[in-house]
């Protein structure tokens, strides 16, 4: 038998072994501690400053972590936990990046005690198991079709959402709004269906929920000023197609022996418009938006019939118009008939601010809304669009899958408990590697109140009490410096939120201490620059 060789390129870096997984966890505390102080109520917001000079204030584990802009392999995990929690339950980015730290440093010692890193993995894996049974065990369910308390519950939850964000003052403004935003949609609560949109201006407060599609007034023609800016029950034609003359000598060559013919390729032009314009005046449409512009010709056309048009309508507003007021994106005016065309209750053309806006209300098809925000700096209103989206997408799951969990540290804390509870019926690695998780669970509420500037060392000592007396619900009391018991101070979360957390933070713990391994290829292009193959086709 031959020994097998193994060439790697020049400059291929490769480490392994014990040293390697430990220093993939050093990586990995080095990233949690950026956002480590953003987490809870009295967290703090991080100001990111990208390359181009654009600054973003956010206090969203997502967020931070998508802008820090990771290099390090191993850490990169941290990042797609925190984006892939963003993505399937909205909130509970920050907790999952601690939480994987804090795993991790867990880990470390046993690590560097030389366990096997398959047997740590296993440990972990069936902690997890563990918390997730029990988090399903012990989660509130209301009354399902009690209509008040559902719309509680989810108001609750959208609270202690926004209650860590910079907008933690209009909670309760806020929340009623998400709520009623999300009550809006139909049966499978499609997100894209509510749309966002920011005007500089106002306060806070100003910020309105239309129970419709709205967006803002595109650029518009001469004419414009005489169109009608209300209708009720009016046709809509939502089109793909240009209502502009084009000037001739942009597209073609047209050579030509006297004034004349020149004259009939101008009358062609106007005459292929007029034919597009006088279709769309007879299918009975009053509202014509277009994706591409609506020139000043057509304009005034349609403010002498009586007509509405919007050229340049970004392409997901009108796609959501659609959706909502039914019929089709034209391409062709052929066929111009009631199914393609969409209709609501009532259009407006509205002063919201410095802006005017489209609003189009009562949709008949799908149920749709438009949140638009008001305040003053841009970074605010764009931190108070993600926060929003934080609490929409909690609100979401939550009428999905109602079962709540209460927060502020209340849920990790018992699940230490039990988890610790559980280690000590077992014999062997198993039991100091599953009590090592539940202590890990502590990093939560002791980083809630290390952020609130408390002692977090008497608080948890006093929750640990609590927790062995039986308190299930018994969390961080942010107000008081003090524990309470947060299920009745309805500091509420989906429990969804809490499983999700907990099985990503683990599966990316796994993920980095089962790496022994890291071979790094030298960038391509930084060698010797390759040479011509012999007989290859060279350009001529
Ligand atoms: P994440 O990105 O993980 O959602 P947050 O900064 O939103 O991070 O903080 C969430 C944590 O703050 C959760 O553990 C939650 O239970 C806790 N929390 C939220 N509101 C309160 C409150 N009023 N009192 C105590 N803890 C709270
Ligand atoms: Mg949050």
């Amino acid at each position: 038998m031959q020994p097998q060789i193994i060439l790697l390129k020049e400059g291929t870096e490769a480490s392994q072994g014990r040293s390697q997984i430990i220093s993939n966890i050093n990586a990995c505390q080095a990233i949690v501690d950026c956002v480590r102080t953003t987490l809870g109520p009295r967290g703090m917001d991080k100001l990111m400053v990208e390359a181009q000079g654009k600054a973003t204030i956010s206090n969203d584990g997502a967020t931070i972590m998508k802008l820090l802009d990771v290099v390090h392999p191993a850490a990169k995990t941290l990042v797609d936990i925190a984006k892939s929690q963003d993505a399937e339950v909205g909130d509970g980015t920050t907790s999952v990046v601690i939480l994987a730290g804090e795993f991790l440093k867990q880990m470390k010692p046993f690590v560097e005690e030389g366990v096997h890193s398959q047997i740590i993995i296993r440990g972990v894996r069936k902690a997890t198991q563990l918390a997730v049974q029990f988090i399903n065990e012990i989660a509130v369910k209301p009354k399902k079709d009690d209509e008040v308390e559902l719309r509680q519950l989810l108001e609750k939850c959208a609270a202690t959402a926004m209650g860590s964000k910079l907008i933690n003052q209009q909670k309760d403004f806020f929340s009623r709004m998400v709520v009623d935003a999300v009550m809006m949609l139909d049966e499978l609560l499609p997100l894209n269906m509510i749309g966002i949109k920011k005007v500089p201006g106002g306060a806070l407060e100003d910020t309105l929920l239309v129970a419709g599609v709205a967006f803002k007034k595109t650029f518009s023609y001469a004419g414009f000023e005489m169109q009608p800016k209300q209708y009720t029950s009016p046709k809509i034609a939502l089109l793909n197609i240009e209502l502009e003359l084009k000037a001739e000598r942009d597209n073609a060559e047209v050579r030509l022996e006297n004034v004349e013919e020149y004259q009939k390729v101008v009358d062609a032009e106007w005459t292929i418009l007029y034919d597009k314009l006088e279709k769309l005046h007879l299918s009975g449409a009053k509202v014509v938006l277009s994706k591409l512009p609506i020139g000043d010709v057509a304009t005034q056309y349609f403010a002498d019939r009586d007509m509405f048009c919007a050229g340049r309508v970004p392409d997901e507003d009108l796609k959501r118009t659609m959706k909502a007021c039914g019929g089709s994106i034209l391409t062709t005016v052929a066929d111009l008939g009631d199914s393609v065309l969409g209709t609501c209750e009532h259009f407006e053309e509205k002063q919201i601010g410095g802006d005017r806006f489209n609003i189009f209300t009562g949709c008949p098809q799908a149920k749709t809304c438009t949140i638009i925000i008001r305040g003053g700096a841009e970074q605010f209103m764009e931190e108070t669009e993600r926060s929003l989206h934080d609490a929409i997408m909690i609100v979401r799951r939550a009428k999905k899958n109602d079962a709540v969990v209460a927060g502020g540290g209340a849920i990790e804390m018992e699940l230490s408990k039990h988890l610790r509870d559980i280690s000590r019926t077992i014999a062997g690695k198993e039991q100091m590697l599953i009590s090592a998780i539940a202590r890990a669970l502590e990093v939560i509420p002791r980083q809630l109140c290390d952020n609130a500037g408390f002692d977090s060392t008497n608080i948890l000592n006093k929750l640990r009490q609590k927790h062995a007396q039986g308190n299930r619900w018994m969390g961080v009391d942010i107000l008081n410096e003090d524990v309470a018991d947060n299920m009745e101070k309805c500091v509420w979360e989906p429990s969804l939120v809490k499983i999700n957390a907990l099985s990503a933070a683990s599966e990316a713990t796994c993920l980095i201490l089962s790496v022994d391994e890291t071979i790094k290829n030298p960038k391509s292009g930084e060698g010797p620059a390759p040479q011509g193959r012999p007989g290859a086709r060279r350009p001529f």
